[in-house]
């Protein structure tokens, strides 16, 4: 008690000119909160529109060829000098206005396979090919087509206040996003070689549980390493009435899938997250026949790279000492695989997420900006801040849902609709216009050169 007596005078000095300090945080006055707000008011109706086009017409991942068109169209409407094909389909922006610092927002373009079952007028009705050959609905189904109306009018917006600002916009199209190939394909031709180097990396993504209107911000690891792991378990195989003669890789999978599960419970560091799910196991076709093998398909997550490849590692040590211990011969052990489509986690720069939450905060109002915890879901957005450059990257989340809703389904303990499922819709108007406020804010402030 005494002890706290004593150090109250210290913890309201602290308090105090910590206020004095979040104060001076955002260099956004009342007025230009204001232009921001009335000029994404005025462009409401036109990206409304562009929102509907984009949402009936979803392209999937590496197919967005009308669609980048389209994005890069809307941009060089705004004024920006556009390159297409970057990686594919990406379109990088280019919007210079004097010297002062480099910001880039990307957005991204694909849709997924995935037929829509909402009953909305504009739903897709979209079915192509996939490149196996089978025919598949389309749909915007994970909000990227909120991503591109947001960053359509986010682009408007400061363009027509360029007086406000000094500096370079590098505006991004990113294609493949859901099959994590587009950011790698743009850096790998030159995104930060060829065109203006950012020092900034921002974007957003929706949020299915998060009220429209409202945003939300994670600092440190936001996303997850992940990584696909297919393990066939091989044994040998015979009739089921006569097990002497066989190593079942049925009994031997079992053991697998138990013992992975001590990987995450007894050799990864208990304060480090790591996940093992084993998703699929298939083997065998009657119940009288032991098969000749097994197969598992693993998804391994984590934040720290390190904690990765011990997963990864002890997921073949388990299999292989497995294998061993039923008496599989060498020459049988169970083959690893880690699929190409890794994608790596994304780390939001903490100095960035403060500062940029600041002017969310600003332009939202403090309570509409909130903390979010990090996820194991993935994101390619994260190999933007892991190049050699080390630019400081920062993505945020979208609230898409009406505020109604997300109670309702607090109160009844029905989860709303995910991202990925063929009844998600968000709600535009408020999660657009917010999309457009809170990010022109945020690059308004990082150019402000203060
Ligand atoms: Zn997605
Ligand atoms: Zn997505």
């Amino acid at each position: 008690m005494r002890r706290f007596g004593a150090m109250l005078p210290l913890v309201l000095l602290f308090c105090f000119s910590s206020l004095v300090y979040s104060q001076k945080q955002t260099t956004l006055s009342a007025s230009l909160i204001k232009e921001i707000q009335s000029r994404a008011n005025q462009e409401y109706a036109s990206l409304d529109q562009l929102y509907k086009h984009l949402h009936a017409n979803p392209e999937l991942s590496f197919h967005e060829e009308k669609t980048a068109e389209r994005i890069a169209t809307e941009l060089e409407k705004a004024g920006f000098t556009v390159a297409r094909n970057v990686g594919g389909y990406g379109i990088v922006g280019i919007l210079k206005n004097g010297s002062g610092p480099t910001v880039l927002v990307r957005t991204d373009l694909d849709a997924l396979p995935i037929t829509e079952n909402t009953s909305l007028e504009y739903a897709s009705r979209v079915r192509v090919k996939d490149d196996q050959g089978n025919v598949v609905g389309v749909m915007h189904a994970c909000g990227h087509d909120v991503h591109m109306s947001a960053f359509v009018g986010t682009a408007r917006v400061l363009s027509q206040m360029k007086d406000k600002w000094r500096g370079t916009l590098v505006f991004i199209g990113q294609p493949a996003e859901e099959r994590v190939g587009g950011a790698i394909a743009m850096l790998s031709d030159g995104l930060f070689t060829k065109f203006p180097r950012p020092d900034y990396c921002l974007a957003w993504h929706v949020a299915a549980d998060l009220p429209a209107g409202s945003a939300g911000y994670c600092e440190g690891y936001a996303l997850a390493n992940v990584s696909s792991v297919d393990l066939t378990v091989r044994g040998v195989g015979g009739h089921g009435a006569y097990p002497h003669t066989t190593k079942d890789p049925i009994v031997i999978a079992s053991q697998i899938v138990m013992a992975l599960q001590t990987i995450v419970s007894r050799e990864i560091k208990p304060i480090d997250a790591a996940v093992v799910t084993v998703g699929s196991i298939h083997g065998g076709t009657k119940h009288n026949i032991i098969p000749d093998e097994v197969h598992l398909q693993i998804t391994v997550r984590s934040y720290l790279d390190s904690v990765h490849e011990q997963t990864i590692r002890a997921i073949e040590r388990i299999s292989k000492g497995i294998a061993l211990s039923a008496g599989v011969p060498e020459n049988r052990l169970p083959i690893m695989k880690v699929a190409g489509d890794y994608t790596p986690s994304t780390y939001n720069d903490p100095a960035l997420v403060k500062r940029v939450a600041k002017s969310m905060q600003a332009m939202l109002g403090a309570e509409k900006v909130v903390q979010r915890e990090p996820v194991m879901g993935a994101e390619d957005f994260g190999r933007y801040g892991r190049t050699s450059e080390k630019i400081p990257i920062a993505m945020f989340l979208l609230g898409t849902v009406a505020d109604e809703r997300v109670q309702q389904s607090v109160r009844d303990g029905v989860p709303l609709p995910s991202l990925h499922s063929s009844l998600f819709s968000p709600l535009p108007e408020p999660a657009i216009k917010t999309g457009v406020t809170a990010m022109t804010a945020a690059v308004l402030d990082l150019l402000s050169g203060k």
